[in-house]
C-alpha cells in the first residue's frame, strides 16, 4: 500500500527545506561547465537526504518491498550509467526520463485504486494530472528512446489527418479526466485516460524528426516534473512538489531556449513534422553549374594549418563518435606552438544532446576559455584562416541562412563558409542528421578530408609534425 505521505516533524520539514536547496545550487552550478561536476555532486547528495528522509516518516509502508525495488533500480541505474557511451547519452536521458513519467502514473493509479476511486477534489485534481501527464511522458520518452536507438526510423512518421487524431486521443483523455473530477469513481475511466495518453504519447513523437529532437526530449522532461510534481499534491510531498516544478520550470526553459537555437517554435517543432529526408541527398553533390566537392590529403590541411595565423576547430556529432577529441586537443597544442591561435566554434545542437561538445572537449581537457559560443565565434569567421569541421555538418549548412526551402531554413548556423579556408573532415557525402545536403561542400573555398575523424586527426598531427 503507498503511504500517505506528511512530514509529521520537524526534523524531516527542515531536512526537505536542505533538500530543496540543495537541488536549487545544484541547477545553478550545472549552468557553468567549470562547476558542473559540483552541481551533480550536489544533487545527489540532495537526492540521498530526500530518500532517506521520506524512508523515516510514519507509514512508509513494505520495508522489503521498497529495499528490493531500491536496489533492482539502483543496480540497473549504475550499470547503465557506467556503461552507455557518450554518443548514446540523450537515447539514456529519454529512458530515465520516460521511467520517471511512468512512475508518477502509477502512483495515481494506486493511489485512485487504494481509495477506491473515492478520492477528495484536490488529490483527484493531482491524480488525474499525474496519470493523464506522466503517462504521455513515459510512451513519448519510449517512442524517442527508440528512434535514437534507431530501433525504429528516426525519420518523422506522418499518415493523413494525423494532428486531427492526436488531438482527438488527447481530449478524449482530458475528457475522462474531467469525468473523474466530477466525481465518477469507477476505476475502468481511469485506465482509459491512462491507455488514451500512452496512445497520444506515442502517436505525438512519431511525427517529429529530424534536427527536433533534442527540442522533444527536453519538453518530455518538462512533462516528467509536471508529473512529478502532480505525484507530490497526490502524496502530500513537499520535497516531491518543488523538485517535480524545478525540473518542469527548467525542462520548460531549455526547450524555449533549444527551440530558438534552431529558429523554431515549439509548436512548429511539435507539429510540423520536421525532418523528412530530401529526395536525392547525400547522393554525392554535383551541381548544374559543374560544381563539385574537392578532396585534400592530410599533408595539404597539415601545411594549412602549420602556416595560419587563426585557426577555429568545429566539432560535430562525427568527432562524437570517432571519440577524436583528445587527438583534437593534441592537435590544436601542436598549432598552438607554432603560434597558430586556436579557437574551438561550439553550436548549441551540435551533437545530440545539449552541451555534448562542451561536454567531450571538457573530457580532453580543452580549456574552457577557448571554446566560444555561437555568437561570440560567428563575428570571427571572417578573420579565420583555417575552419576545420570536424564531424560537424547540419550545423554548419550555409542553406539555413538563405534557401527558404530547405527544412533548417532560420536555423542559426556557425557561419564557417565565411573563413578563408574550411576543411570538412566526415567519412563520405552522407547527410547529417536533418538528412539533407551540405551546400558548404560546394563552396570554392572547401575541400574534404575524407575519413574516420580519429584517423584524419591522428594523419594531421603526424603531418604537421614533418611540416
Ligand atoms: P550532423 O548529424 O549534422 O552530422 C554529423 C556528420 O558526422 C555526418 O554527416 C557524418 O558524415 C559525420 N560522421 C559520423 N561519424 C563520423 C566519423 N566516425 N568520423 C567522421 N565523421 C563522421 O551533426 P552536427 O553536430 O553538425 O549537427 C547535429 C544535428 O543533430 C543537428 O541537426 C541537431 O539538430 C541534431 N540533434 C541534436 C541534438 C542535440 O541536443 N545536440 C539531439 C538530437 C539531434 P559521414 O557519415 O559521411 O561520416
Amino acid at each position: 500500500m503507498i503511504a500517505v505521505i506528511s512530514p509529521s516533524s520537524n526534523a524531516i520539514g527542515l531536512l526537505y527545506l536542505v533538500t530543496i536547496v540543495c537541488f536549487i545550487l545544484a541547477l545553478r552550478f550545472l549552468s557553468s561547465p567549470k562547476l558542473a561536476r559540483r552541481g551533480n555532486w550536489v544533487g545527489g547528495v540532495g537526492m540521498i537526504i530526500a530518500i532517506v528522509s521520506t524512508l523515516l516518516l510514519d507509514g512508509i509502508g513494505n520495508w522489503v518491498l521498497i529495499v528490493v525495488a531500491a536496489a533492482i533500480g539502483s543496480v540497473v541505474g549504475v550499470v547503465g550509467a557506467r556503461r552507455v557511451k557518450m554518443t548514446a547519452m540523450p537515447q539514456m536521458v529519454a529512458l530515465f526520463n520516460g521511467v520517471g513519467g511512468g512512475a508518477a502514473a502509477l502512483v495515481a493509479i494506486a493511489e485512485f485504486h487504494v481509495a477506491n476511486g473515492n478520492l477528495d477534489t484536490t488529490p483527484v485534481v493531482s491524480t488525474v494530472l499525474s496519470a493523464l501527464i506522466g503517462s504521455i511522458s513515459f510512451a513519448g520518452s519510449l517512442i524517442a528512446f527508440a528512434k535514437l536507438q534507431e530501433l525504429i526510423g528516426g525519420r518523422p512518421i506522418t499518415f493523413p489527418g494525423q494532428n486531427i487524431f492526436n488531438a482527438a486521443v488527447f481530449f478524449g483523455a482530458v475528457g475522462l479526466g474531467i469525468a473523474l473530477i466530477a466525481g465518477v469513481e469507477d476505476q475502468w475511466v481511469l485506465w482509459l485516460l491512462v491507455a488514451l495518453a500512452v496512445l497520444f504519447g506515442v502517436l505525438f513523437v512519431l511525427p517529429i524528426g529530424g534536427a527536433d529532437m533534442p527540442v522533444v526530449i527536453s519538453l518530455l522532461n518538462a512533462f516528467t516534473g509536471l508529473a512529478a510534481s502532480a505525484t507530490g499534491f497526490v502524496l502530500s510531498n513537499t520535497v516531491l512538489i518543488v523538485a517535480g516544478m524545478l525540473v518542469g520550470a527548467s525542462g520548460t526553459l531549455l526547450t524555449l531556449l533549444m527551440a530558438k537555437a534552431m529558429n523554431r517554435s515549439v509548436s512548429n517543432v511539435l507539429f510540423g513534422a520536421f525532418g523528412k529526408v530530401q529526395a536525392g541527398a547525400g547522393a554525392g553533390m554535383r551541381t548544374d553549374d559543374g560544381r563539385t566537392v574537392r578532396a585534400t590529403t592530410p599533408e595539404d590541411v597539415a601545411v594549412q594549418l602549420s602556416f595560419a595565423n587563426k585557426v577555429v576547430v568545429v566539432p560535430g556529432y562525427g568527432m562524437a563518435v570517432a571519440q577524436a577529441q583528445h587527438d583534437v586537443r593534441a592537435l590544436a597544442e601542436l598549432l598552438e606552438e607554432r603560434g597558430v591561435d586556436v579557437l574551438y566554434a561550439i553550436h548549441p545542437v551540435a551533437g545530440r544532446m545539449p552541451g555534448h561538445m562542451n561536454v567531450l572537449l571538457a573530457e580532453a581537457n580543452v580549456p574552457y576559455d577557448a571554446l566560444k559560443e555561437m555568437d561570440e565565434i560567428n563575428p570571427e569567421f571572417p578573420q579565420t584562416d583555417v575552419a576545420l569541421v570536424i564531424g560537424a555538418n547540419d550545423v554548419t549548412n550555409p542553406a539555413a541562412r538563405h534557401d527558404t526551402s530547405s527544412p533548417i531554413y532560420g536555423m542559426p548556423i556557425l557561419d564557417v563558409d565565411k573563413a578563408h579556408s574550411v576543411i570538412v573532415m566526415k567519412r563520405s557525402m552522407n547527410p547529417g542528421f536533418a538528412g539533407i545536403d551540405n551546400e558548404l561542400y560546394l563552396e570554392p573555398q572547401t575541400t574534404m578530408l575524407f575519413g574516420d575523424a580519429k584517423d584524419s586527426v591522428v594523419k594531421l598531427i603526424a603531418a604537421v609534425k614533418q611540416t
